[in-house]
């Protein structure tokens, strides 16, 4: 990733090329203004080797290397911290433009036969989801598509799958916009992103192994699939409508009948990989979490191809909700299952280092208790 004025070094002032271009081969060669099979090379370097100083572009002739190096610099974004979880999954705290409020949080949950990244797609968030500690951080600013995509070349280098070679499995496998914000709230750098991670000349990720979770702007919900084709997780968390008002405000804006009448174009749109939609649905003790409601979710999902992921809520210091206890969190799972959705109870992955569902939060206070890889 080509990046930027202030680059992870603090010091440096050379051009922010990857801020301007389009990370494509074209747009590469237009800015760094070479020949477009230079662009190709420079391109090849970056997302296929994750070489990250010009002078490492071994086919470079030298005195490109060195007026390139002058210029500009590869920058994914500085770690400002990274933490290990007991179960494997490490937590990443990454700031851009060395503006101290720039930061966000990215979370890779390696399991056995793949290994996801939760990236985020806002600093802080407008939306105040109530269960949700990213939601009380005040939205700070849209990030860009560099930035979004320079979370997974952090992870994809710290999980040591660059180079890339042919018929390699990586490391990180998935990526999920399940982090801080609401990526349908930033559709265009998101959007261009998506076109990065899975552009064939580059990192060539599938479509299918990417998904777009979004609190509900119904508007926009379809062109995840007829643009992008990539998957769709909905945060559903209620099947009541004023249940979900109270947990949710953006309920106040596009309700359920809205949102699941987006759901079902979606599914029209999509291919069949990614056609599947996931309701996530936190259990809240209280809240949502009877027999009525599990009903009631069938009832309004049952048309659509769907997985329910159930997630015992994940406590944030200051939250006010409990979790429904692991009887209750079964029972409504069976309950789901028994009217023939496929549902399934999240693990919790990372709480321990607050790196769990909901629990995302990039001010420095949140991260202090593991330890400090
Ligand atoms: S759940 Fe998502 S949309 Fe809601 S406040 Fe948290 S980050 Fe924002």
């Amino acid at each position: 990733m080509i990046s930027s004025s202030s680059g992870s070094d603090g010091l440096s002032r050379k051009a922010n090329i990857f801020g301007k271009a389009r990370q494509n081969i074209v747009d590469i060669a237009e800015a760094l203004n070479v020949p477009s099979y230079r662009g190709k090379q420079i391109h090849e370097w970056i997302y296929t080797k994750g070489v990250t100083t010009f002078q490492d572009m071994a086919n470079l002739p030298r005195s490109l290397q060195q007026d390139l190096d002058q210029k500009y610099i590869i920058d994914y974004g500085r770690v400002l911290d990274s933490q290990l979880s007991v179960d494997g999954t490490r937590k990443m705290l990454i700031q851009y433009s060395n503006d101290p409020k720039a930061s966000v949080e990215a979370v890779f949950i390696p399991e056995d036969h793949r290994g996801t990244l939760c990236v985020s797609s806002q600093i802080g968030c407008s939306l105040s989801c109530r269960f949700c500690h990213t939601g009380t951080q005040a939205l700070y600013r849209n990030l860009t598509a560099p930035e979004i995509v320079g979370q997974y070349m952090i992870a994809a280098w710290m999980a040591k799958d660059f180079p890339k070679t042919l018929n390699q499995r990586p490391n990180v496998s998935n990526i999920v916009f399940m982090g801080q914000g609401e990526p349908l709230y930033n559709f265009r750098n998101v959007s261009a992103a998506v076109r990065t991670l899975t552009d064939k000349s580059g990192i060539g990720m599938a479509p299918w192994r990417i998904t777009i979770s979004t609190s509900g702007v119904a508007p926009l919900i379809p062109r995840i699939a007829s643009e992008l084709n990539v998957g769709l997780a909905v945060s559903l968390h209620s099947a009541d409508n004023d249940v979900r008002s109270e947990i949710m405000p953006i309920n106040k804006t596009y309700p359920l009948s809205q949102l699941m009448s987006s759901c079902r174009e979606f599914v029209k749109c999509a291919s069949p990989q990614s056609q599947r939609i996931t309701f996530e649905y936190v259990m809240l003790d209280g809240v949502n979490d009877t027999d009525a409601d599990a009903n009631r979710l069938v009832d309004l999902i049952r048309n659509l191809p769907t997985h329910v992921n159930l997630i015992p809520f994940n406590p944030w210091p200051g939250s006010n909700y409990r979790s429904s206890d692991s009887a209750r969190v079964l029972k409504f799972c069976n309950l789901v299952r028994s009217r023939g959705i496929h549902a399934s109870v999240r693990t919790p992955r990372g709480d321990d280092i607050l790196a769990a569902c909901g629990q995302l939060k990039s001010s420095h206070d949140t991260k202090k208790s593991a330890a400090t890889i």
